[in-house]
Formats: C-alpha cells, sequence, structure tokens
C-alpha cells in the first residue's frame, strides 16, 4: 500500500500590513518527492511522525509536497496559486495513493481565500474522491472549518502549548491510517465550535485554565469507539469567520457519538469561558518586578534569570520581531545585563561596515510599521557578525531542526542592553540562536522572547521566571482591540 505526504504549514496573521510571498516559502521550506523526506523524516515535527508511523506499519510512504514560512501576514493571491500548482503537478506524479497523511496547520489565510486549509483540503478530496482516506494532524492553533471537517476523515491536534508533541502526532495520525486501510476501523469525526476565542496568554497547555480540560479529554479517550479527540484552542489573529477555539473528537464510524463528545468538551469551554482570559500585565509593572526579583537573589549570591515574553511582537504569531518597546525599557534600566533580539537588516549592514569594538550612535528596530514601538536611538559598540545559521537538535516548539538567520550582528549598548540586529526573522524557539553568535544565555539577568508559549520550551533551560507582557503590536495580548471585520458576532471575549 502507498500513502502519500502532503503539509502546507502557515500561520497567517491577517492583522499584519505586509503579505507572506513565495519567496518566504522558498527561503524556508518548498520542496516535493524525495526532498520531502530529506528535510523531514528525522525532525521532532508531524511529518517526520507520518514517515516513522507508516514505517512500523510496513506501509510505503510517498512523500508529495511540503511548504512552510514563518508565521506572517496572509498569503499573497499569486503565492497561494502557484504553491496549489506545485502540490497537485507533484501528486499528478506520485501515481495512484491508498490513502493521504496532511498536514495543515489550520490557520492559513489566502489574500483570496480566507479558508485556505478547508479550501486545499476540499480540492485535494475532489481530486482523490471519496473513497480515499485522508487522515492528517493540526497545530492546535488552528481555526477549525466546516471545509477542513468535510474533506478530511480525521484530524489530530497536538495536545501540547509549546508544541512538542508534534512528532508523536504524526505518528499516531499514521498508526489511524495503517488500522483504516486494513479495515479495522473507519474515522469520522464532529466538532464543537463554541462562539469564542481563548486568549493566546492563557493557552499554556501544562498550566491552568488549559490543563483540567486536557486532563478531561484524556479521560474520553478510554471509552469505547474514540480513536482521538483534540481541543483547537485556535489562532485569534486571523480576521476570519471560523476564528475561534472548537473541539474535535475521532470516533470508529459513530457520527452521533463523536458529535456527543465533542458537545461536551465544547460546553466545558463554554461554561469556562472566563477563566480564559488573560492578566495582560503592563510593561512598567513586569519590568519592575522582573529587575527587583533578579537584584534580590543576586544579594544572596543566587543567579536568577527573567524572561520577558513579548506578546505585541510575537514572531511565531505573525509579529516583525522589530518592535522595540521592551528595548526601551531595558535600556532606561542603568546596569541590568539585559539581551534582545530585534529583526533589522538595515541595522546589520550599518554594523558590517564598522569593526569589532568601535562604538556608534545607531537606530535600532521599529521599522517595519508604526504599531511596534519607535526605533531605539542609543550608543552601541560592536561586539560581533555572525553568519546566523544553528542547528537545534532537542525537541523544541515547531519541531524545526535548520534555523536561517541571515547576516546577524550583535552589539551592546552603554547602559547594559545586548542586542543582536538579524537579516531575517527567526522566532526564539531555540537557545542555539544566541549560542551561534558567541552568546552565553546565562551572562543576561532579563532575557527578552519575543512569543507567548513556545519560547519556553528552550528558555526554561536558562529562565527561572517567565512573564507574559502586554506590549504593543499586530499580537496584542488583548485581541478585543484588534480590528475584526469576518469573525462572528456576537463573540466571548468581545461581546461579554
Ligand atoms: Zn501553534
Amino acid at each position: 500500500m502507498r500513502v502519500g505526504v502532503i503539509a502546507l504549514l502557515h500561520e497567517s496573521n491577517t492583522f499584519v500590513s505586509q503579505p507572506t510571498t513565495l519567496r518566504h516559502f522558498e527561503e524556508e521550506l518548498l520542496v516535493t518527492g524525495d526532498a520531502v523526506r530529506t528535510r523531514l523524516a528525522e525532525a521532532h515535527h508531524e511529518v517526520g511522525g507520518f514517515f516513522q508511523g507508516l514505517q512500523e506499519a510496513k506501509i510505503q510512504a510517498v512523500p508529495v509536497f511540503a511548504a512552510r514560512a514563518t508565521p506572517f501576514g496572509a498569503i499573497e493571491s499569486v503565492a497561494y496559486s502557484r504553491l496549489l500548482e506545485i502540490l497537485f503537478a507533484a501528486l499528478e506524479d506520485a501515481g495512484a495513493l491508498d490513502g493521504i497523511l496532511v498536514a495543515p496547520h489550520g490557520a492559513t489565510v489566502s489574500e483570496e481565500v480566507l479558508d485556505a486549509d478547508g479550501h486545499w483540503l476540499s480540492l485535494l478530496r475532489e481530486r482523490v474522491g471519496a473513497e480515499t482516506p485522508i487522515l492528517g494532524t493540526l497545530d492546535p492553533h488552528a481555526n477549525l472549518s466546516p471545509a477542513m471537517l468535510a474533506a478530511t476523515n480525521a484530524l489530530i491536534a497536538y495536545r501540547t502549548n509549546p508544541h512538542l508533541d508534534q512528532r508523536e502526532c504524526g505518528v499516531q495520525a499514521a498508526q489511524l491510517m495503517a488500522r483504516t486501510l486494513h479495515g479495522e476501523v473507519w474515522p469520522v469525526q464532529a466538532a464543537a465550535t463554541p462562539p469564542m476565542a481563548i486568549d493566546i496568554e492563557r493557552q499554556c497547555t501544562g498550566e491552568f485554565p488549559c490543563r483540567p480540560l486536557y486532563d478531561i479529554a484524556d479521560r474520553m479517550l478510554d471509552l469505547p469507539g474514540v480513536l482521538s479527540n483534540s481541543i483547537v484552542l485556535g489562532f485569534p489573529y486571523a480576521d476570519v469567520p471560523e476564528m475561534g477555539s472548537a473541539a474535535l473528537v475521532v470516533t470508529d464510524d459513530n457520527a452521533p457519538l463523536a458529535q456527543r463528545l465533542a458537545n461536551e468538551l465544547g460546553e466545558y469551554l463554554w461554561r469556562h469561558r472566563w477563566e480564559f482570559i488573560g492578566e495582560h500585565l503592563d510593561i512598567e509593572t513586569a519590568v519592575n518586578r522582573a529587575v527587583l526579583g533578579s537584584k534580590a537573589l543576586q544579594v544572596a549570591e543566587e543567579s536568577v534569570r527573567y524572561c520577558l515574553l513579548d506578546m505585541g511582537d510575537n514572531v511565531g504569531g505573525g509579529s516583525p520581531g522589530d518592535g522595540t518597546a521592551l528595548a526601551h525599557a531595558l535600556h532606561k534600566l542603568q546596569h541590568v545585563n539585559s539581551f534582545i533580539c530585534l529583526y533589522d537588516p538595515q541595522a546589520v549592514q550599518r554594523v558590517e561596515a564598522a569593526c569589532v569594538g568601535d562604538s556608534f550612535p545607531m537606530q535600532v528596530g521599529g521599522k517595519t510599521d508604526d504599531l511596534h514601538g519607535k526605533p531605539l536611538e542609543a550608543r552601541f559598540t560592536v561586539l560581533g557578525v555572525y553568519g546566523g545559521r544553528f542547528r537545534e537538535t532537542q525537541p523544541r516548539h515547531g519541531g524545526w531542526t535548520e534555523f536561517d538567520m541571515g547576516r546577524t550582528a550583535v552589539v551592546r549598548s552603554d547602559n547594559g542592553l545586548t542586542v543582536m540586529l538579524t537579516s531575517r526573522r527567526v522566532a526564539p524557539f531555540s537557545l542555539e540562536q544566541l549560542r551561534c553568535c558567541n552568546l552565553d544565555p546565562t551572562r543576561f539577568h532579563i532575557l527578552v522572547a519575543k512569543g507567548v508559549n513556545a519560547p519556553i520550551a528552550a528558555y526554561r533551560d536558562v529562565c527561572d521566571h517567565f512573564l507574559r507582557v502586554n506590549t504593543p503590536g499586530v499580537t496584542t495580548a488583548d485581541m478585543t482591540r484588534l480590528p475584526f471585520q469576518y469573525r462572528r458576532r456576537p463573540m466571548f471575549p468581545f461581546e461579554k
């Protein structure tokens, strides 16, 4: 038996003013055929899990297509059309398939098609017919749509955020495919979509209020006939009709049971909706807390490190990565050894023209738009310029192994703020990002990570405390401040 493998992964933030282009995919991942296996088979990623699960079940994996770009604006229409052309040409080349394993992200938006995942999965269903099982995975930051459900037999979301079970989730989908093809089960799925969205700050699966919900979902897996279930946390930064949180249950050919159990989970979400509103800690309070906390323990000669999570400039949620709100606040402090990474290709060029040890005034960050703070102007000393490539071998959020920041400069302000300047936007999912530029993360007392939950998987190795900070930007903690046009109404927490 032959099972095709297809992945199209993009988390699209429709509030970002610039689109995601084909170049963004080409720079990161856009491959067909055997190259899919070469790039992903060993990764802590669901596609790696597909290959593993199929191999264990002695089913031939047929790699077809894989594309991924760092979260950013909606995908440009022409780029989306081109991706589909490449995908379906590769599917044609793959020959006859008994089943297809798919890895949509679930929050992909093109400029033309708001529900891009539902759209390409429907085209795939049309192409292969109703008899061929299409099973796959979802990022829990998906906005689940009726079209995604109709086009697939079963979707399984990762169970962790930060996402550390991506590979296991892929293995699970492949095992379900094997059982389906052997005629042991016939998966059917149903969802509940209560009119609510979970605050991104409350989406850490190991913490309250997510934990009790996942415990209920875990227990449900023991019921007879249940093949899988998923909590779809949702991605509040996509202005689409299906934006929101959902529950999804897959059973063995028992649609009423799937619907009843999905409704139970959906009703839990709805009853507990007030618990899923975030704290929204302001910048001043967060920075003061970090300074006082790290100083108090330094007196006791204990080294303690704080991580400030820059919610408004969350690179993994589509933000530009050059937000300066926390850079300004940290620069105002005296003698606090702190770190921030900013996407700023212009500043990198400026530093490359100088020598290590040179010191000069420069503006860094705040250049993409006027939503993420003004550039920070200060006197900086050049510490070094680097190639910016690094490799992460541990399971980290996103399941990615190879990273490329482009030419990367490290400078330090007179006040003790170390700034890493990159030529490409890279989310802070690995401490190798610092180490590849000769920076020891344990040298800092306060480190900024531009994310909400995802960076914790890497940063908890060196940070004792995490503070999620309500900074301005297109991934603002407070979703009710975003200018939605297409979301459902009424919807919690927008309409209380
Ligand atoms: Zn995610």
